[in-house]
């Protein structure tokens, strides 16, 4: 058995057809952690859809019920750059439900891991670049509510700036957002995070890490009671949306610097996976399953200390 859970569900797949965002991609990462004898069915668990009540801590109530009854305009699913279904909304649903209960998981395990969620783009009012509602922030909202927690961190490694997150916790000073992301890709808007770290094109593994490392040295300093790690996999060299040139070791040393710095403290990390358009998926599912192994790596390692 794993140390912790890894939370999944195939309700995950938002029916997406053939789309640039493969959304197949976290039924792979189940089949592949278990074929690989990493996991065993054992160490998965299915989370509930989230209730439309921890929803609206974040968002616009006519947005929600524009999701949820199919009456979105023609420029909103165009903004969304998804194709509307059912499935698509629940979907969405579920991937907050289970970035809920990997929150609540880490505070239990010390890391909670969903196989989904990271949808960074969502506004209250509207979604975009394939992100319907913030499951991130849904999930702070929803612990900050419960009093399981006061102080959370987000660090954003997708190569994508998290524009939503930086707009829904703007001024407010119970959340750090951190931000690592090429400068000149989507969104061309990008509302200030706490801390941005601009990276120009093309960066590769060692200047992309000493940046990193350099900006959670700070972020830390917040003294969060969660960190909530959005584990893009598409500053990958191979990415078909990105523009940094990170090679898959990269990947996974990013992986162990975040899970690393956040288990000395020790802080709680709830990891959610956010894009991947790998031009074979296969490498966007390898990217996510070593961010899973990178996490149960450092649990052991700890473990070992004296
Ligand atoms: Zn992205």
């Amino acid at each position: 058995m794993l140390p912790f859970q890894l939370v999944y569900h195939p309700g995950y797949d938002l029916n997406l057809g053939d789309h640039v965002f493969p959304a197949r991609k976290y039924r792979l990462i189940r089949e592949r952690l278990l074929a690989e004898r990493f996991a065993e069915p054992a160490d998965f668990v299915e989370p509930e859809a989230v209730s439309d009540d921890a929803v609206l801590r974040v968002h616009e109530p006519g947005w929600v019920h524009r999701l949820r009854t199919g009456t979105l305009s023609e420029a909103e699913v165009i903004k969304l750059e998804l194709p509307y279904s059912r499935e698509m909304v629940q979907g969405f649903w579920l991937a907050a439900g289970g970035t809920i209960l990997a929150a609540r998981n880490a505070l239990r395990d010390r890391i909670g891991f969903n196989i989904g969620g990271g949808f960074h783009h969502a506004f209250p009012g509207h979604g975009e670049g394939f992100c319907a509602i913030h499951d991130i922030a849904i999930a702070i909202r929803a612990l900050q509510h419960e009093r399981l927690i006061e102080r959370a961190l987000v660090v954003d490694c997708d190569v994508h700036h998290g524009n939503g997150t930086a707009a829904i916790f703007a001024g407010d000073r119970s959340v750090l957002t951190l931000s690592l992301h090429q400068f000149s890709n989507y969104p061309r808007e990008k509302p200030p995070s706490v801390i941005d770290i601009d990276l120009p094109d093309g960066v590769e593994d060692s200047e992309y890490l000493d940046r990193l490392n350099g900006a959670l040295k700070v972020a830390m300093s917040f003294a969060p009671d969660l960190l909530v790690y959005v584990a893009g996999a598409d500053p990958y060299c191979e990415d078909q949306l990105g523009g940094l040139a990170l090679t898959m070791d990269g990947l996974k040393r990013r992986d162990q610097l975040v899970f690393e710095t956040a288990l000395v403290p020790p802080v709680p990390v709830a990891a959610v996976l956010a894009g991947g358009y790998a031009r074979d998926t296969n490498d966007t599912v390898t990217i996510h399953c070593n961010t899973a192994k990178a996490a149960a790596a450092t649990l052991v390692q700890e473990s070992r200390q004296p």
